[in-house]
């Protein structure tokens, strides 16, 4: 299937992932829970967009969205968004166009088995890395990984043990800098599963006493292309690089009744969720001020969201979950809105 050409460089395409139900939630049901989610225009080899219908089966209650693309319950391997959503956007990192794919959703809605996957069944994180290394074989190029997580709006390496924060600095060209975040060379995915499964490892034992902290961060991997003429592990000899983001579940608050830390953690994920939402409104309209400076993980991602970037958001869904769907789809439709 042909990618549908953008009409800017910068476009952000939205697409919609609807897991399936599982084995608890069927049983649950009685064997026969019903999806709240559906596509109307199911024709989408021929058409530009899609029409997400999402109705509550115990009201009348009913919404309707349009969106890139999107991949229903029956699709369970990731492989098909895969092929035609991520792999397209690596040629453009290895010439220099840094890339964003952003899992974007509620909590339990599938983001993390989006982008980490299982062993059984890697997820995009895993499967851009070996195309990315297979290419790295053929160009001569070497890959770098480098992974951390916005918590509370600061940045934590997840790759070495550090205690205080990462600072983020911007240059006279526009270039973002992670001061001291850690950068791993990878030359085979033996060593990416290594270096990567450290890091998940330690994002679940971090901030200690904290609820799940990990599903109330943003975990960012960033995969970066480094040029074979380069200068050993300068900066410099980066060429491209892909950002992988597992987004902190978004929360209505007015339904989830969160008090104290757990309020003020909300707030702020909400906050850095509107925030990225409205600098994909304004790229995708081509509005001539991009607010990145309303969040740290719009500033992170200045350099690779915008210019000559593309990037992807993949609003995951839990197909028993009416209102929180809506809820996603609608900050996901409005971002994308053209
Ligand atoms: P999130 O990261 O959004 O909180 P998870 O990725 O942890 O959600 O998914 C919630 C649960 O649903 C997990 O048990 C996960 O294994 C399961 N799950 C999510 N997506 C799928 C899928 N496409 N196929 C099968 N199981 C899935
Ligand atoms: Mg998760």
């Amino acid at each position: 299937k042909a990618m549908v050409a953008n009409s800017t460089s910068s476009r952000v395409r939205v697409v919609v992932r609807v897991r399936p139900f599982l084995p608890q939630e069927i049983a649950a049901k009685n064997g026969n829970p019903k999806p709240c989610i559906s596509v109307l225009d199911n024709d989408l080899e021929s058409c530009e967009e899609v029409a997400v219908h999402l109705k509550d089966p115990d009201t009348i209650r009913n919404e309707c969205y349009q969106l890139d693309s999107f991949f229903g319950q029956e699709d369970d391997n990731v492989g098909k968004i895969f092929y035609s959503e991520v792999k397209p956007l690596i040629p453009g990192i290895f010439h220099g166009c840094n890339s964003t794919v952003f899992a974007y959703g509620a909590t339990g809605s599938g983001k993390t088995y989006t982008m980490q996957g299982t062993e059984e069944r890697p997820g995009l994180m895993p499967l851009a890395m070996s195309t990315i290394l297979s290419m790295c074989q053929s160009t001569g190029c070497t890959a770098e990984i480098s992974y951390y997580e916005v918590y509370m709006d600061r940045c934590y390496d997840l790759l070495e043990v550090k205690t205080e924060e990462i600072a983020i600095l911007d240059d006279k060209d526009g270039q973002i800098h992670l001061k001291g975040l850690s950068r791993v060379p990878v030359n085979s995915m033996t060593e990416f599963q290594e270096v990567f499964s450290c890091g998940i490892q330690r994002r679940k034992v971090a901030h200690t006493g904290l609820n799940d902290v990990s599903s109330r961060s943003h975990g960012v991997l960033v995969i970066a292309i480094l040029s074979p003429w380069g200068s050993g592990n300068s900066e410099a000899a980066v060429i491209g690089k892909l950002n992988l983001i597992d987004l902190a579940g978004n929360e209505d608050n007015r339904r989830t009744f969160n008090e104290g830390m757990r309020l003020q953690e909300s707030a702020k994920i909400n906050q850095s969720l509107f925030a990225l939402s409205n600098v994909i409104y304004a790229l995708n309209n081509n509005k001539p001020r991009i607010p990145y400076r309303e969040s740290k993980l719009t500033r992170i991602l200045q350099d690779s969201l915008g210019g000559t970037s593309h990037a992807l958001m993949i609003a995951c869904l839990n197909p028993g979950e009416y209102q929180e769907s809506v809820h996603t789809v609608s900050l996901a439709a409005r971002s994308r809105h053209i």
